[in-house]
Formats: C-alpha cells, sequence, structure tokens
C-alpha cells in the first residue's frame, strides 16, 4: 500500500545493521520499508519469524509481517539500503546497482573502490559527484554509494572542523571498540568477559585509508586524492554492548588551544544541518565538559545516536592536542549514516524516483 513514502528495501535485514535499518525507517517521513532480504536460511519466512530482534524496542509491526526474500529476489524499491557481509556483498550490490537501483552500503566491499563514494553529508557531500563517473564507467543506471566503518565515522566527523580550521597533520587514534560491531553472535562471550582483545581484523587499515579518502578532495578529472594527513590506528574489541570510544591525539598545523578547539567542535555544522534532514543530528559534534566523559552507557543514545560525543580536550605532550570521541557504531556508525546519505540525495535529486 503506497502512502507517499518512497518504498526502500533492506539487505541483510535479519542482522544487527538490518535490524536497526527498521527501525531507524520505522516512522520515516520520506521513506517506507517494502522489502526485507536475507540469506537463504530466512528467505520465505515473515520478518518476525526469521529475525532473533536484539534492539532495546519492539520489533516494528510494519516490518513483523513482511515476507523476507532471497538475493535473487526482483526487487521494485528504487532505494536499497545494504547491511550485507563483505564475502556476499559485492556482487549483489553491483547487480541492483546494474539494474537502476540506489545502492547505499554499509559493507567495506567497495569503499575505497575510485568511481565509489563513501561519503559523510557533513564531511564530503561533493564527492557524491563521483556518481556519475561511476556509471559512465560501469554502464549502470544506478549507483553504490558507501558510507564508513563505524570507527571512521565517529573519528572522521571530528577531525573535519578541526582540518578545517586549523589543517591536520598526523592523527594517533586508539578505538575501545564495542561487540554489536562483531555482527553476530560477534565475538564469542568466553573471549569478551574480563577481557579486551587488541585485535580486529583489518579495522586500523580500513580507519587510516577511509579517514583520508573522506578529508580529501573529489574531482571529476582527477579522482579522489585522498588527504596528506598520517594516520596511526589501535584497535581494540571492549566488552561494551553498543558505543565505540576513541581516544585521539592530533598534530596540527596551526596549533590551537583546547578551549579554541571546544569552540570549532561545538561551531561545525554541515549541509544536513543547514538543510534540516530529518535524520540530522541539530550538532554533529556535542561537547561534553565533565572530566569522565563521554561514556557509552550515558552518552551514545546522544541525539538519537546520530551525533558524535567529545569530551577531555586537553594538550598532548607529544602531538598538541587530544580528545575523546564515543559514537554509537550501528546508529550513527552504520544504518543511520545510510539513512543520512539517501536523505540528502533526495533534496539533491539524485534517487531513481
Ligand atoms: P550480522 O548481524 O552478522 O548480519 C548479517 C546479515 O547478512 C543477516 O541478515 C544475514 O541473514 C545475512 N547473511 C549472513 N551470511 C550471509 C550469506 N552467506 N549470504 C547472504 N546473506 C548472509 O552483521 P552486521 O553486524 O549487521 O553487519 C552487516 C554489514 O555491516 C557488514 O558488512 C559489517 O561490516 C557492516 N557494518 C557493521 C557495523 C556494526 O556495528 N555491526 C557497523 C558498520 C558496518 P540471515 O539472518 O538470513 O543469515
Amino acid at each position: 500500500m503506497s502512502d507517499g513514502r518512497i518504498p526502500v528495501a533492506v539487505l541483510g535485514a535479519t542482522g544487527n545493521v538490518g535490524q536497526r535499518f527498521v527501525q531507524l525507517l520505522e516512522c520515516h517521513p520520506w521513506f517506507r520499508v517494502a522489502e526485507l532480504v536475507a540469506s537463504e536460511r530466512s528467505a520465505g519466512k515473515t520478518y518476525r519469524e526469521a529475525t532473533d530482534w536484539r534492539l532495546s524496542a519492539t520489533m516494528p509491526e510494519s516490518a513483523a509481517g513482511l515476507m523476507v526474500q532471497g538475493y535473487d529476489a526482483d526487487l521494485q524499491s528504487p532505494v536499497v539500503f545494504s547491511g550485507l557481509p563483505g564475502e556476499v556483498a559485492g556482487e549483489i550490490e553491483q547487480r541492483l546497482a546494474a539494474r537502476g537501483h540506489a545502492v547505499l552500503s554499509n559493507t567495506s566491499t567497495h569503499r575505497m573502490e575510485p568511481d565509489v563514494p563513501l561519503l559523510i553529508p557533513e564531511v564530503n557531500a561533493d564527492h557524491a559527484r563521483a556518481i556519475e563517473t561511476q556509471r559512465k564507467n560501469r554502464g549502470w543506471s544506478g549507483y553504490i554509494v558507501t558510507n564508513p566503518n563505524c570507527s571512521t565515522i565517529h573519528l572522521v566527523l571530528a577531525l573535519k572542523p578541526l582540518h578545517d580550521a586549523y589543517g591536520l597533520e598526523g592523527v594517533l587514534a586508539t578505538t575501545l571498540q564495542a561487540v554489536s560491531g562483531a555482527g553476530y553472535p560477534g565475538v564469542p562471550s568466553l573471549d569478551m568477559i574480563d577481557n579486551v582483545v587488541p585485535y580486529i581484523g583489518g579495522e586500523e587499515e580500513k580507519i587510516e585509508v577511509e579517514a583520508q579518502k573522506l578529508l580529501g578532495g573529489y574531482d571529476p578529472a582527477q579522482g579522489f586524492q585522498p588527504a596528506a594527513v598520517v594516520f596511526s590506528a589501535h584497535c581494540n574489541r571492549v566488552p561494551v554492548r553498543d558505543g565505540h570510544t576513541e581516544c585521539v591525539s592530533v598534530k596540527l598545523a596551526n596549533p590551537a588551544t583546547p578551549e579554541e578547539i571546544i569552540e570549532t567542535f561545538e561551531s561545525f555544522r554541515g549541509r544536513p544541518q543547514e538543510l534540516g534532514l530529518p535524520s540530522a543530528p541539530p550538532q554533529p559534534v556535542i561537547v561534553r565538559r565533565e572530566p569522565n566523559r563521554p561514556q557509552p552507557v550515558f552518552d551514545r543514545d546522544d541525539a538519537k545516536g546520530m551525533a558524535s560525543i567529545v569530551g577531555r580536550v586537553r594538550p598532548c605532550p607529544l602531538l598538541g592536542s587530544k580528545f575523546v570521541v564515543l559514537g554509537h557504531n550501528t546508529v550513527r556508525g552504520a544504518a543511520g549514516a545510510s539513512v543520512l546519505n539517501a536523505e540528502l540525495f533526495k533534496v539533491d535529486g539524485l534517487l531513481p524516483v
């Protein structure tokens, strides 16, 4: 039944990120969940039967009765949100883009490709211009646009205003990442309780290269030009359910005091805020002044999980300045980021509707 909203499909709908899409889109003013897609294990069942719902609020009734489809289904929705595992996303997302769908993906598979935008609307909305090149290169009527890794997005939301104001030269980031970032069932409980795991396969490399692409430029003739900022990341898995914390030291070309940096974070706004997009946090970077914040339990849901929460801004004897940033990994770190991209594209006339 049509209610004037744009029908959307969710790939990987039964997973951690897929469930978050279903939850965030439940009362969305512009989009309506029309099709849900998961593996053969789930296809042919209702969403309620197929899904082990693990979010804190009840499964939306509007989704519960929808029949889950398999990946070979002939999807009708012009907009497709993807929460597929990397191993299977490549071929499926490409097939849908070739058939004319706008594919907004959380998966790492296409993020670093030379004609695929990796987008944070507050940071590099102009990179969406690469869609035209992608369509031309690949002969597609649709396209693939990606959002970053769940640690990268919160790190870069905090770094962008500093880069614009003072010029970033180097960044050292140590993450304390929630268990939900590994999907479900993810890391075995016996590996997580009373423990910290100082290794997340591929994560450090993703943060380093994605951040350079996001903070860099785009020009149709030259393609993406990575920012000349040196990144070094340490990634750790910690026994937290949701919310990635990152301890960050930065070397600025033009050093700034903690007060100046706080003012720069708080005054930062991007296109989502200017346009008043439905999922845009009023302030993308929120500063906590208490000495012991941000903390995942208290701060991850601030601004409905769509903002990055910064605290402990102070001098760093090694690189100049340091701070802590925290963000929700499945809201702004995944599904919410794709939804915000789709909202921007609707306003910019980039959705195939
Ligand atoms: P997840 O909880 O493991 O869910 C995976 C989903 O994909 C499920 O719907 C599952 O369907 C389906 N699936 C699993 N194996 C499949 C296969 N072989 N063929 C087809 N479908 C298959 O994973 P997740 O945490 O939601 O992550 C999904 C994607 O988002 C990954 O690429 C991940 O890297 C990325 N991501 C995750 C986060 C996060 O914080 N979790 C953040 C950013 C990005 P069935 O239930 O039917 O098996």
